[in-house]
């Protein structure tokens, strides 16, 4: 076999033309086939891990090859994008955003400070501030583009930290629920925080916070001489979709002088919808909020957000500087991220939500995540009319936990496993109080209501 022809590094006009034709013809393929492609398939996923396996070769290699690689290992595992996907928090990724992620690499400009590309750091920052004016959160907000809600949330605990608590603070408290993402105890941990620093405030039996034993253990904490410094109120909670009482807890924290921070990682892009903005009333109030666009903004993976009320309070906590950085001036009214965040270089993620939002226009997301919520209440009255199961919660967002009311742990693992062996969806599952629940999540764009149904009649038949 000859040696496939050299790819220069500085690919010419024509061979980017060629390439990025074969690579979109194969997107195009992929998206196509979503629609009928298995939810789940792990065929051949050994084989070919042990296949793909190699290091790269010393001459070049050939592209039609390469992403016929990329292609198979692709449809192996979970399809993420498809609309079967019911598990854990899909969210189909928005091809439009991936085009916004093509223009930024291959501009590749450099947006960690502002003076390098103003005009593009004025982009993203228009949506930072738009989606801080939709949480209700004041004009002087600010934040940044993250990789995810658990890089966001560590920027938001180190501000809160270092706000609340200044450079002693081995005696801080925080303040969860054990429905609480695990990245709030992660990243109070990777904070210097101690062990034990992490409360877990009981909750009500609908697996909300209870204000009162909140309040009954801040008090309790200050008066074993410990510093109390943030509560965490959940806004869609992973196992179950609930949503703490969001008010009570805002005038709680502040009443104690605690800094409050909002994890919508999930719930967050529900604040475009009437029913949404009702449910998360007092997410404004928050000091912090992190959300995942990655998860109910559609946006493929890598996107999350961090919003702050006071945007010098994660300066405070994050800048720093050196010689080499000498030439970069500030720019009046544009903000430098690499001073709000973990990051100095960063890739350009902003216009992978700038573009999307600009191109379909807010009201297109806003009426798809009606349209899962309507979903999600329609799976509850099914499957709630099913004297064979048992759905505790109704659920406040898009998120449902049932299982076989005669049948034990075990059973119901089964039953899930029969349920994805069908390869048309695939559940999740999560333990509420010790007991096994299968778990549905409807947020894909791609999701509609022949799916779900069609999800509805293979668990009525995996029920017997
Ligand atoms: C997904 C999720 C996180 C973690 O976000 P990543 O983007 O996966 O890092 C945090 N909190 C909640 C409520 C989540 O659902």
């Amino acid at each position: 076999m000859t040696e496939p022809a050299a790819v220069p590094l500085d690919l010419t006009p024509a061979m980017i033309e060629q390439l990025g034709r074969q690579a979109l013809d194969l997107v195009v393929r992929q998206i196509a086939a979503l629609p009928h492609a298995p939810a789940s398939d792990y065929r051949t996923a050994t084989e070919l891990s042990r296949r793909v396996h190699r290091p790269p070769a010393d001459g070049p290699g050939d592209f039609a090859a390469l992403l016929e690689t990329f292609r198979q290992a692709a449809g192996q595992g979970v399809d993420t994008s498809g609309p079967g996907y019911l598990a854990y928090f899909p969210a189909g990724g928005l091809v439009s955003a991936a085009l916004a992620e093509l223009l930024a690499q291959a501009a590749n400009r450099f947006t960690g400070v502002a003076q390098t590309a103003p005009a593009l750091v004025a982009m993203e920052e228009s949506v930072l501030t738009w989606l801080a004016s939709q949480f209700g959160l004041p004009a002087s907000a600010g934040g940044l583009v993250t990789t995810g809600a658990s890089a966001a949330t560590l920027s938001a605990v180190v501000a809160a930290r270092h706000d609340r608590l200044g450079a002693e603070f081995g005696d801080g408290t925080l303040y969860v629920t054990e429905h609480t993402h695990y990245c709030l105890a992660k990243a109070a941990h990777i904070a210097g925080l101690p062990a034990g620093c992490v409360r877990v405030v009981p909750t009500t039996p609908d697996l909300r916070m209870d204000p009162a034993a909140a309040a009954a253990m801040i008090q309790a904490d200050r008066a074993a001489g410990r510093r109390p410094f943030l509560l965490a109120a959940t806004a869609g909670s992973t196992s179950t979709g609930t949503i703490d009482p969001l008010s009570v807890l805002a005038a709680l924290a502040r009443e104690h002088d605690l800094w409050f921070h909002v994890d919508a990682a999930y719930g967050g892009g529900f604040q475009l919808t009437g029913r949404g903005r009702a449910l998360l009333e007092g997410i404004g109030e928050a000091d912090s909020i992190t959300f995942d666009p990655h998860k109910s903004l559609f946006l493929p993976y890598g996107t999350g957000v961090l919003l702050v009320r006071d945007p010098a309070a994660l300066r405070a906590a994050h800048a720093g500087g050196g010689q080499y950085l000498q030439d970069l001036s500030s720019v009046e009214g544009l903000p430098d991220y690499s001073q709000l965040g973990i990051d100095l270089t960063r890739d350009y993620r902003g216009l992978r939500l700038w573009l999307p939002l600009h191109l379909h226009g807010v009201r297109a997301f806003a009426d798809a995540l009606d349209d899962k919520l309507d979903l999600a209440a329609l799976v509850y009255r099914e499957l709630s009319a099913d004297p064979r199961l048992d759905v505790p919660w109704p659920p406040d967002l898009t998120v449902l936990l049932f299982r076989l009311r005669d049948g034990d742990d075990e059973r119901n693992r089964r039953f899930l496993a029969d349920i994805n062996a069908t390869q048309r969806v695939y559940l999740s599952s999560t333990t509420v109080g010790g007991v096994f629940y299968l778990r549905m999540c409807v947020l894909s764009f791609r999701t509609g209501k022949d799916r779900v149904e069609e999800a509805l009649r293979i668990i009525d038949a995996a029920t017997d």
